[in-house]
């Protein structure tokens, strides 16, 4: 069916993210996985380019734009290459929100340019060792000192953990008051006391540095908590989680659909007992199954980006956008490793990487247990 989401400025831009991706990205993928982190001028070239902060008022250096299909743009885009390492959907679909809608007008003017430019790269710090889906458990603390927070603890698995100037870190400000006690702390590279650990080796996406950030008697000035008081934290994470759990949606089916086209050219290549794959019934019948539900998402999923757009995304509709596709993208991939046969476990082959690329997909930002438990909570039984 025909895909009705986007209009011509979308595909112009579109055009713009593919060749970038092809000039400045494509080329050196590879050698970044072997580093483990992909170089900050990547991040530099993209902010000129304008991928970074559409959001982000005009004043401050963005577009202006409150329009999720260019951001559903870049991720698909980015997706389509196996460009895996660009941490630009963290930075763009999961921190624009808190740093265009909670920030005051002196924050604004300290941090936006500098996001939406690409040289000052973003991260969120909320999963620690001891806690992850349930947030509620972590144990940073920021204590108020005259006009500084003191912050003591630490965070694992952060995204972009070792390229990140500026990380939204989760803390409790009053640890006996439950979820009214947490609160969002803005911390900045060369803070006293803010450290970096390892730059974690993971199944896959390893040209992205996923890393552990420590934090010893930091003393955050008041002016960088976020919000206008103490104790929001909770809420303003519930009120950005879904258009996060989107993004990795938007994610999941551009995974799946790439990866099915390539499995679909591979199996018209490839001959067994003196025909192609796709002479098989099996192999017919499997692509048709995964296309016909990979095509299902995509029209739910490209619904949310409108709903989000028109400010009426809820929680549970981007739940169910996540587990869903998320697994989907999972089982897809796996399908495909199997039509690809022994050439779907080498690692020159496509599908290969898709494969560990994609199993994280399920787990970060916010399990498939969690989603249908926000879903299942939703029926107020
Ligand atoms: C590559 C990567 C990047 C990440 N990036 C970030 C980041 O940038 N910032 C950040 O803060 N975090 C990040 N994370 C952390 C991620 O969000 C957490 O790993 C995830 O939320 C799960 O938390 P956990 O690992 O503590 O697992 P746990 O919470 O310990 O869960 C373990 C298992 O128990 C299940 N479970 C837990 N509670 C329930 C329940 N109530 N009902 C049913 N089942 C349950 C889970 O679904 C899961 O299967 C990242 C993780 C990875 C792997």
């Amino acid at each position: 069916m025909r895909r009705d989401l986007f209009d011509e400025e979308h595909d112009l831009f579109r055009e713009t993210v593919r060749e970038f991706l092809a000039r400045e990205v494509v080329p050196h993928h590879a050698q970044w996985e072997k580093d483990g982190i992909v170089p900050r001028e990547v991040w530099k070239k993209a902010g000129e380019l304008g991928m970074f902060g559409f959001s982000v008022p005009e004043e401050y250096g963005g577009s202006g734009i409150s329009d999720f299909r260019y951001n559903t743009v870049i991720v698909e885009e980015i997706i389509r290459v196996g460009a895996t390492g660009l941490g630009f959907g963290l930075h763009n679909d999961i921190m624009a929100p808190y740093l265009v809608d909670l920030t005051n007008d002196e924050q604004k003017q300290r941090w936006l340019p500098g996001f939406a430019s690409g040289e000052l790269i973003t991260a969120i710090g909320m999963t620690e060792p001891g806690a992850g889906s349930d947030l509620q458990g972590i144990r940073t603390t920021a204590v108020r000192e005259g006009d500084h927070y003191v912050v003591n603890g630490q965070k694992t698995f952060i995204t972009n953990g070792i390229n990140s100037d500026l990380v939204v870190v989760v803390v409790k400000t009053d640890p006996s008051a439950g979820a009214r006690g947490t609160s969002l702390l803005m911390l900045e590279r060369g803070m006293e006391g803010f450290t970096r650990g390892r730059n974690l080796e993971k199944v896959g996406m390893h040209a992205q540095d996923t890393a552990e950030l420590f934090f010893q008697n930091v003393r955050v000035p008041v002016a960088n908590l976020l919000g206008d008081e103490e104790g929001q934290g909770f809420f303003q994470l519930m009120n950005n989680l879904p258009q996060e759990r989107l993004s990795i949606a938007v994610a999941a089916v551009a995974a799946a659909e790439t990866v099915l086209e390539e499995t679909i050219a591979y199996c018209r290549d490839r001959t067994a007992f003196g025909r192609n794959l796709g002479k098989f019934q099996n192999t017919r019948f499997l692509l048709a199954e995964l296309a016909t539900e990979v095509e299902i998402a995509r029209h739910y999923v490209d619904k949310c980006v409108r709903a989000l757009n028109a400010g009426e995304l809820t929680a549970v509709d981007a739940a169910k956008a996540k587990w869903w596709t998320t697994e989907l993208q999972n089982r897809v991939v796996d399908r495909c490793v199997q039509l690809h046969g022994g050439y779907g476990y080498m690692l020159e082959y496509p599908v290969a990487k898709a494969w560990l690329d994609s199993r994280v997909q399920t787990i970060y930002g916010g399990t498939t247990e969690i989603m249908k438990e926000i879903i299942g909570r939703s029926f107020r039984f």
